[in-house]
């Protein structure tokens, strides 16, 4: 729908809008002569003094003696604390850091330093191969022409200077991954809605019952549960958790005998007049009596039942008999421990299990396409595969609400205690069925606006006066229609072109902006890509910097392109960077990359224009030269210490000058301790845990990098972070940046080429090669009544309304909280408009507009009956994850539960049907909600284990806020999948069984996956066959635990093994590295962390428990 360009008579709307006047404020930038000089090097005066004798890190100093390497790089043992050592880094890496570079005169011509050139030596790629030639390294330095340097070193430096290696050197070097073959023309892997339906049931969405009482079963006749996995008598729930979010190397402790940590819920004491509740009832779950109906395709064993006998494991039991309400009397309640009286007396299978809903929801909604025309229509759960088709609402892949109803006024909103959010994901992926949206034309005159709120035009606005006036559906203004947009409208009142435009009939769309809509009212630049690599000894000595730097050659192929674009227009520029940063021209007339290196970091200025943002195939000798020098002139270095900020000011400062915005890549091994601005000290305290200083751990020490964020945000800079820590970098800090200018952070600790290069290169490739939105604004209006009053996410914030985002990509959603200012009508709903201003890849300017309509209620059952309890725990997790930065952890575990108390007590209060006190009665939507809420509680940011690291805290802490619903999903509640249950032949991912260890049969063998860790458990008693078709051993105790690769094998169950595997990674936003845990092994208690129903040794109580108490919690509020 990219209408012509033919421009429209004077706009009347066209105006810069209010909305976006940041920028043409100064602080965005572009004044001439202060910050962005108008003529290159205009800026930079003063002489120039030692510039050009600027040598070549790691070739300018002295062979380095036979000593020990350098303290603070000594392999500390990975999870292992050696922070002692951060402070001797004073190895110095040679002239560099001394040779100031003064700024110089525009004209002076530089005096670059050409790199080395290349010379023979047949492979490059032979990181542990001999030590060059004395004659190779004559030859090396006569190509050099460095007047001044000093010798190279003579040490092994393991590397020969060769020719330019060729992408299959390459790939015979390091073991290919396989997948370059799949880079799709640019484009992302599908996402996991793009899978095949599951389910036969017709999507018809019959009234979904108001409750899942616990009912007994005599009344409630309840369908006996298939569960596939024996229980295994006598397991005891030991073992510490363990959670190492991206890695696993830490040795689990020892683990305590089963029994002795029977710990109650967590959570706050029990309610001080809470002693004695008579009749404390919990009953069977209403998900498989009645209330739900029959249920045609769950109900029956699961698809491949059949093979269950031929395990070798203990038959399955039938579950056991159901929990009689009477048999809990209160009073014994309070006097034994929670773990022992609930136990044995509810039967799990008893309680609502997430399994059982995600599966039915399968069934019965998976099948037909979810339209999108019905206001306030509760979309499939997101773990359903289903299609969508706008109909004039954005699909639940854009926005997803915590309730599609929502309570007219503030009174009956606060009494529900229900949080009315949306998750936003303005740029989120399709599959290929499902187009993206339309761009709109709307020529100068830019897209149709309300005068009063300047919502965009979209299918709720009503058309009057015979089609010359609209009025507004968020503030009801009335607005004049421009003559070129008028048309006459049908019988109905309705525009007789109103299927002919998108903004008049679908949900999403998109609108070309107008000058107005950009920053200096110039059309933007294309964005530029910024890889600056940390080539510090660290990262040098891991093979990060030469598996990156081969890597690089190859995928600067892919970045992002629009359309049917033959390439992408994206500039591309590099730079290295320890304690001093060197900055490189490759441009494309020169023979050789040259290099230039700035060391006053404390004044961070880009010392040439011309040259170093280039176009990828204009300058590819140039850029594959560079890539084929950067690891051999830094192989010998010792230097340790790092910078950080300036780094980041270096790429902003050079965005800035290019008058573009564009991300900056950072490849970073350690904490910051050079003397530069933003520089870290090691502040990490594990006994601040559990005290009222625990916040600091997650606040950034410095307010340095705020500030400098907020130069990036404003700049347009996003800063993608990759981290490959040895040991504590302050990721709380570190991450400032990312985090403010929407950008990302991942994290491989102990980062070693061999093991962990697969991961670290499928995220950098998708991270490269992921379409982003730059320099974006989001506004979120709404109707009257409502407004959007906080929000979560990656981005930054310099005023109440308006969400900044440098970069925002396809993966990143923005969680957006509402209140009522007033109240709202039940006739004509509440309609949400996103509307987000960015720079497309190929530099063009556009908006991208999202509606959707809830309906309003007066009574709160209907509230309860169309919430979205994954987009509550989406919300609410978020909501405690900024918490921590501010308030002691236990009060923030303290108000989760109390608010979940407060909204199924409400419920209980207003809406279910008059019962026993002594039943817990959940809302039908709700019926999972203390179990989600119990796992949100027992992460690792709120009760961590033992294990887990400061770091790994801040890192899911920040991780988690820009997640989406599927993401948080799967991270709070894992998926475990059985393998061998199902017939091999059988085509679909197999049934999952719930996250608890009783669901393990010993002679299985199963999967586990939350987004960020996958794990293949092997039971002990699994059939030999089954091993060696696996893993190509005759015996369970030949499989080698730890193992992250299956032997690729010539029979079915590897291969469905190891497609199931690609297939789960596919759909996934980060490689998650397969760990092969077998049971009664060691590895096994950082496994058990994820088997989220259970107990956690770090406190976490198990669903039973936390239901309990969930349900004493509640009756304090109703008694
Ligand atoms: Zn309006």
């Amino acid at each position: 729908m990219n209408v012509n360009q033919s421009a429209p008579p004077v706009p009347p709307f066209g105006q810069p809008q209010p909305v976006y006047t940041g920028y043409h404020q100064s602080s965005y930038g572009g004044q001439p002569g202060s910050t962005a000089p108008p003529t290159p090097y205009g800026a930079y005066n003063g002489p120039v003094p030692g510039y050009q004798q600027t040598p070549l890190p790691g070739v300018s100093r002295a062979p380095p003696s036979s000593e020990a390497p350098p303290a603070s790089t000594a392999q500390a043992p990975c999870g292992q604390v050696a922070y002692g050592q951060f402070g001797q880094g004073d190895v110095q890496n040679g002239p560099s850091s001394t040779v100031q570079m003064q700024r110089f005169p525009g004209s002076q011509p530089f005096g670059s330093v050409p790199l080395a050139p290349v010379v023979s030596q047949p492979t490059v790629l032979q990181p542990y191969g001999p030590p060059p030639t004395s004659a190779q390294v004559t030859a090396q330095l006569a190509g050099m022409q460095i007047s001044g340097a000093v010798a190279p070193a003579l040490t092994p430096v393991g590397l020969g200077y060769g020719p330019p290696t060729s992408l299959a050197s390459a790939s015979g070097s390091f073991p290919n991954s396989g997948l370059y073959g799949s880079y799709p023309q640019g484009q992302t892997p599908p996402l996991s809605q793009a899978q095949g339906h599951l389910g036969t049931q017709p999507p018809q969405r019959s009234a979904p019952p108001q409750a899942s009482s616990f009912t007994s079963p005599a009344s409630g006749g309840p369908r006996m549960p298939s569960m596939t996995g024996p229980l295994l008598p006598g397991q005891g729930f030991g073992g510490p958790s363990v959670s190492q979010p991206n890695h696993v190397s830490s040795p689990p402790p020892q683990a305590l005998p089963p029994g002795t940590q029977m710990t109650g819920p967590p959570g706050p004491p029990p309610p001080m007049h809470s002693s004695q509740q008579p009749g404390y009832q919990l009953q069977p779950n209403g998900s498989f009596g009645p209330a739900r109906g029959p249920q045609p395709n769950y109900g029956s064993p699961y698809p491949g039942a059949p093979t269950f006998g031929s395990q070798p494991g203990p038959p399955q039991p039938l579950p056991p008999k159901r929990l009689d309400p009477d048999a809990i009397p209160s009073p014994q309640l309070n006097e034994l421990p929670p773990q022992q009286k609930t136990r044995h007396r509810i039967d799990p299978d008893a309680i609502p299990s997430p399994i059982q809903v995600i599966e039915d929801d399968r069934n019965n909604r998976g099948s037909e396409p979810f339209v999108t025309g019905v206001r306030g229509q509760v979309p499939p759960l997101v773990t359903t595969n289903f299609l969508v088709k706008d109909q004039g609402n954005a699909s639940p892949r854009y926005i997803r609400c915590t309730s599609y109803n929502i309570p007219c006024t503030s009174d009956m909103a606060k009494q529900a205690q229900v949080p009315l959010a949306a998750v936003i994901k303005p740029l989120a992926r399709l599959p290929p069925e499902e187009a993206s949206p339309y761009v709109v034309d709307h020529g100068e005159s830019g897209p149709l606006r309300c005068n009063r709120c300047k919502a965009y035009m979209c299918p709720f606005m009503q058309f009057v006066e015979g089609g010359r006036r609209f009025q507004c559906c968020f503030c009801s203004c009335i607005n004049d229609v421009p003559p070129q947009y008028f048309q006459h409208l049908d019988h109905t009142g309705k525009r007789v072109d109103a299927y002919d435009r998108p903004e008049l009939s679908l949900g999403s769309y998109e609108f070309l902006a107008t000058v107005d809509y950009c920053k200096n009212n110039k059309f933007p630049s294309p964005p530029a890509f910024i890889f600056m690599i940390d080539v510090s000894y660290n990262a040098v000595r891991s093979g990060l910097v030469r598996l990156l730097c081969e890597e690089l050659k190859s995928l600067l192929d892919f970045l992002p392109r629009e359309g049917g674009a033959e390439e992408s227009a994206i500039r591309v520029g590099f730079v290295t960077y320890n304690k001093v940063l060197h900055f490189y021209n490759v441009k494309s007339s020169l023979a050789q990359p040259q290099m230039m290196v700035v060391s006053d970091v404390a004044d961070m200025f880009v010392p040439l224009l011309d040259g170093f943002l280039v176009n990828v195939s204009e300058s590819r000798a140039v850029i594959t030269s560079l890539l084929d020098q950067i690891p051999e002139m830094f192989a010998d270095t010792r230097e340790t210490e790092t910078v950080f900020a300036p780094v980041i000011q270096a790429g902003m400062e050079a965005l800035k000058a290019a008058e573009c915005a564009g991300k900056l890549f950072l490849f970073h091994t350690s904490l910051p301790i050079a003397e530069a601005p933003g520089k870290l000290k090691n502040r990490d305290d594990r006994k601040l845990i559990n005290t009222d200083k625990e916040k600091t751990l997650f606040q950034p020490q410095t307010g340095a990098y705020q500030t400098l964020a907020k130069e990036c945000v404003a700049q347009g800079c996003c800063v993608d972070l990759f981290l490959f820590p040895n040991q504590y970098v302050d990721v709380a800090t570190l991450s400032v940046v990312p985090q403010l200018t929407g950008g990302s952070v991942y994290k491989y600790a102990c980062f070693q080429v061999e093991n962990d290069q697969e991961r670290f290169l499928s995220d950098l490739r998708r991270d490269v090669q992921k379409v982003v939105g730059f320099d974006a604004v989001m506004r979120v209006r709404t109707s009257t009544g409502i407004r959007a009053v906080d929000f979560f996410g990656a981005f930054y914030m310099s005023n109440t309304t308006d969400v900044e985002l440098a970069g925002l990509d396809g993966d990143k959603t923005v969680t957006v909280e509402f209140k009522h200012d007033d109240r709202l009508n039940e006739e004509s709903g509440a309609l949400l408009q996103c509307a987000l201003l960015y720079t497309s890849c190929a530099g063009q300017r556009r908006l991208r507009i999202h509606n959707l309509a809830l309906n309003c209620c007066t009574q709160l059952a209907d509230l309860y009956r169309n919430c979205e309890t994954d987009t509550l725990i989406n919300y609410m997790a978020k909501f405690a994850y900024r918490g921590v930065l501010n308030s002691p952890v236990k009060t923030v575990r303290d108000t989760l539960i109390t608010q979940c108390a407060q909204i199924l007590a409400c419920y209980r209060k207003n809406c279910a049907s008059p019962s026993s006190a002594g039943q817990l009665i959940l809302p039908e939507c709700m019926k999972l909600l203390p179990v989600y809420l119990n796992c949100v509680l027992k992460s690792d940011v709120l009760q961590p284990g033992a294990e887990v690291t400061t770091d790994d805290r801040a890192y899911v802490r920040q991780l988690v806020t820009s997640m989406d619903v599927a993401e948080t999903n799967v991270f709070f509640y894992p998926r475990l999948l059985p393998l061998t249950k199902s017939p091999i032949e059988s085509a679909t991912e197999p049934p999952a069984v719930r996250a608890s260890e009783e669901r393990l049969s010993n002679g299985d063998i199963y999967l586990l996956e939350n987004g960020l860790n996958l794990f293949l458990w092997v039971g002990a008693s699994v059939q030999q066959g089954v091993v060696q078709s696996l893993f190509s051993v005759s015996s369970f105790s030949q499989i080698t635990s730890g193992l992250s690769v299956l032997p690729v094998l010539d029979n079915p169950l590897s291969k469905k093994v190891r497609g199931l595997i690609d297939s789960l990674r596919a759909q996934r936003s980060r490689y998650m590295k397969l760990i092969v845990v077998k049971q009664e092994d060691k590895l096994e208690m950082l496994f058990k962390h994820f088997l989220v129903e259970d107990k956690s040794l770090s406190g976490g109580a198990s669903y039973v428990d936390f239901l309990c108490h969930m349900h004493k919690e509640i009756r304090q509020l109703l008694s």
